[in-house]
């Protein structure tokens, strides 16, 4: 039996932060993972440039049951933190939008520097391990694994979420929370394309690859308005701005998206449609698309199709009247659409709900129920929006379970 002060399941970002942290302060840390390559998310995140944190981090940009939840971590440890690690480590990095920082060069950097970080803290690699049973007899959990028996005081589990299960994404965490009593909040797939049945988007399959900007929103009633870029695929609706409403969207409900390229409501933009057909000669096809001169044309012409707006094809522009013109507006400016649902754990970027933070103190990720045990980034049930929040979240819940074990 291989004994050491802390146990650290996984090897993705807030496990080797946590390791690290763990190990440098002192504390005889062991890391064990089961996938043969090191940190495959990191590696993939952020289109293989990894944005690795935002500018602007709050507990307003994570969805839990208890959306104050993240806050006592995320000011334990900032951004700022993590930026002034990477500087450290002389990583060149660029702020993309909106605040999002990604390396200049590869996520390799990020990943490179964080198992530079466990090696200075001496933790020990078992890599590539799996863990068979997970005991606790009061004060030391005991591993079974298949590098032989390991125990420990202090039991981090930091497995991550079930996003792409091809690179190593398992329900470990999930099941070691429930036998040892802790709820789960019901998970889904988040920051995920949106899917629909074929024959409600066989008018759109042609728009595939199309991109613009948009106001994007999901069904929940807290659910925030994302001023960002949709994309239009062969099977329904991708991008920044649905990735972001699709974490806020339920099942058989609509998500709305703002194409009129102003935040405005249907009701406004239907008055200034019809100020804008005073004087004007041209047909009504033609007008339209002077409207929304952001819209390429594909778009225009597919919109003039849709069987509520047929009406408004072909017409002269003297002709339309507010009969017409709510319509328009109202499809423009607040589009309504159910999805038949996403593209799955295969493609989603984060898990949504996970280890209910009921059974977990805030200040230090600790385990309500069995004393030694925490649980840390995407395992939990906070998730972040897109823009560098979901790996914010695993390097301060990593560091704050870290030093909360190192001031025992
Ligand atoms: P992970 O990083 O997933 O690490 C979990 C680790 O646990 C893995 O190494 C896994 O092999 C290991 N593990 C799992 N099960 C077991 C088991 N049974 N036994 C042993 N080991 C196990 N977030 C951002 O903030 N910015 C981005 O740019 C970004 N881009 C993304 C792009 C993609 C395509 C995806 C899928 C996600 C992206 N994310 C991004 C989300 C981000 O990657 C995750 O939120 C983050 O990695 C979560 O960290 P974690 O340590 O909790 O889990």
């Amino acid at each position: 039996m291989q004994q050491f002060d802390v146990l650290v399941i996984g090897a993705g970002a807030a496990g080797l932060m946590c390791a690290a942290q763990a190990g440098q302060g002192g504390l005889n840390v062991a890391l064990l993972d089961h996938s043969e390559k090191l940190a495959e998310k990191i590696r993939i995140s952020g289109g293989g440039r990894c944005n690795f944190t935002n500018i602007n981090v709050s507990e307003v940009n994570f969805i839990s049951e208890n959306p104050r939840f993240a806050r006592s971590a995320l000011s334990r440890y900032s951004s700022a933190d993590f930026i002034a690690l990477v500087k450290r480590h002389n990583i060149p990095f660029h702020e993309k939008h909106k605040g999002q920082l990604f390396c200049d060069r590869k996520s390799d950097d990020i990943i490179d520097m964080l198992a530079a970080e466990c090696n200075a803290g001496k933790v020990k690699w078992f890599r590539p391990h799996s863990v068979n049973a997970v005991e606790h007899d009061g004060s030391q959990f005991k591993l079974t694994t298949t590098a032989g028996p390991l125990q420990a005081r202090h039991l981090v589990v930091a497995t991550g979420g079930l996003p792409v299960p091809k690179i190593g994404a398992t329900d470990f965490g999930l099941k070691l929370a429930k036998q040892f009593g802790h709820a789960l909040v019901d998970q889904r797939p988040a920051l995920v394309p949106l899917t629909f049945d074929s024959a409600q988007w066989e008018p759109f399959v042609q728009l595939a690859g199309l991109a613009l900007p948009v106001l994007s929103r999901g069904s929940e009633a807290q659910a925030p308005w994302f001023d960002e870029d949709l994309l239009f695929t062969h099977r329904g609706l991708s991008g920044p701005a649905v990735l972001q409403a699709s974490t806020y969207w339920n099942p058989g409900r609509a998500i709305t998206l703002n194409l009129s390229g102003r935040d405005c409501e249907p009701a406004t933009l239907q008055t200034d449609l019809l100020q804008a057909t005073l004087g004007a000669k041209a047909n009504a096809d033609n007008w339209f698309a002077a409207q929304v001169p952001h819209w390429p044309k594909r778009l225009v012409q597919a919109w003039l199709n849709k069987p509520e707006l047929q009406a408004i094809a072909g017409r002269k522009v003297a002709e339309l009247g507010k009969k017409q013109l709510g319509p328009l507006a109202q499809a423009v400016a607040s589009w309504q659409l159910v999805p038949s649902g996403t593209e799955g754990y295969k493609k989603a970027e984060v898990m949504r709900g996970g280890v209910s933070t009921a059974d977990l103190h805030a200040k230090t990720l600790e385990s309500r129920k069995v004393a030694g045990l925490y649980f840390i980034g995407e395992v939990v049930d906070v998730t972040g929006w897109l823009g560098g929040y979901n790996f914010q979240w695993a390097w301060a819940s990593g560091y704050t379970a870290a030093h909360a074990i190192l001031s025992q």
